[in-house]
């Protein structure tokens, strides 16, 4: 146990080896990322930040190398190495679902140098969820408002202060330099115990879409009619998979400037027509149906099958942010009821 004081000192003592990430409330009210200085505290409002973890580990976008137009020079090329951070980063304040959807992405990018780099420079410190939001739905995922997976350390807000609970043992190390922590009183232990049993229930009514989607025959559902009428109304923003943390299809492309040049990754979007485009001018999801089908698809059989999981952590952001309100936990209802 830490009071606020004793933990923004012992941020502030951090932040001379690490850099620090925390939700911030903007000037318009909403939560986003941003740079913790000075022992600084992240605001602890209920939710998701308006962007996903996935930033910090799939940077948009990420140079691959660098090459010069002028082949002799010594520096023609030049390869980015994966690790580019002076400092590890501590990210504090991760919610659960967000800390999950880490560990889902390193299922594709397994072998991938640049994210598993990210991963392993990277700390979180979740704060537990002590009560879900009227777009969260982590529990129908396979997730909890306070679970542990992906995080360093998981920290239980009270009135006076935060219970730190160690996950990993590099997160145990980071701990032990907090210093002045005391023993829980027996009313902080109750308060715990009230929100891991409180929390889950505080989330919509319960359903287990993984198992009943995955006993269902989906790929029988590939031609029902349901899905015309739900692509008729999305405008194919991309909206949903760029703030989505398990979305993560890229592209990648070369950018020069007066014979220097370099080679980038940044985010795609399944939902956009080119994403699919082949040199041919074939294009197997040309058309709106196809793409609306694919992101959902992906994320409730293709992932699954693949990988096991949903690719889905019931964030809540694309419900949230979709401006015609579709949303993924009435398609998976629905594809539960055809
Ligand atoms: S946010 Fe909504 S409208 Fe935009 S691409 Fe996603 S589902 Fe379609
Ligand atoms: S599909 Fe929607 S609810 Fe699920 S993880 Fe992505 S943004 Fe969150």
């Amino acid at each position: 146990m830490l009071d606020n004081k004793d933990f923004s000192a012992w941020l502030s003592r951090l932040s001379d080896s690490h850099d620090i990430y925390g939700p911030k409330k903007t000037r318009k009210g909403m939560l986003e990322w941003a740079r913790l200085e000075g022992g600084q505290l992240p605001d602890p409002e209920p939710g998701v930040p308006k962007s996903s973890i996935k930033t910090f580990y799939f940077p948009q976008p990420e140079t691959l190398f660098e090459f010069s137009a002028r082949p002799k020079k010594e520096d023609a090329f030049r390869l980015h190495e994966p690790s580019r951070h002076q400092n590890p980063r501590l990210l504090i304040g991760v919610r659960p679902c967000d800390a999950r959807s880490v560990v889902l992405n390193s299922m594709p990018y397994q072998e991938d140098p640049y994210f598993q780099e990210n991963r392993r420079n990277t700390f979180l410190l979740g704060y537990a969820c002590s009560q879900g939001c009227s777009t969260c739905f982590c529990t129908w995922t396979g997730g909890s408002p306070v679970g542990q997976d992906g995080l360093d350390i998981l920290a239980f807000l009270l009135e006076d202060g935060l219970v730190l609970e160690p996950v990993t043992e590099r997160g145990e190390e980071l701990l032990e330099k907090a210093g002045s922590a005391r023993d829980l009183t027996r009313a902080q232990e109750q308060k715990v115990d009230e929100i891991r049993q409180k929390a889950p229930a505080s989330l919509p009514e319960e359903m287990e879409p993984a198992p009943r989607l995955r006993e269902k025959e989906l790929m029988a559902l590939y031609d029902a009619p349901f899905w015309q009428e739900l692509s008729d109304s999305c405008i194919n923003c991309g909206t949903c998979t760029f703030l989505c943390p398990t979305c993560y299809c890229f592209d990648i492309q070369d950018e020069t400037l007066r014979g220097r040049g370099r080679r980038i990754r940044y985010w795609d979007s399944c939902m956009f027509p080119l994403f699919t485009l082949h040199a041919s001018g074939h294009n197997p999801r040309g058309e709106k149906i196809k793409r609306v089908r694919n992101r959902f698809m992906h994320k409730l059989k293709y992932f699954p099958d693949r990988f096991g999981p949903l690719s889905c952590v019931g964030c809540g952001r694309c419900v949230r942010d979709c401006p015609v309100n579709i949303d993924i936990r009435q398609v998976m209802k629905e594809l539960l009821a055809i």
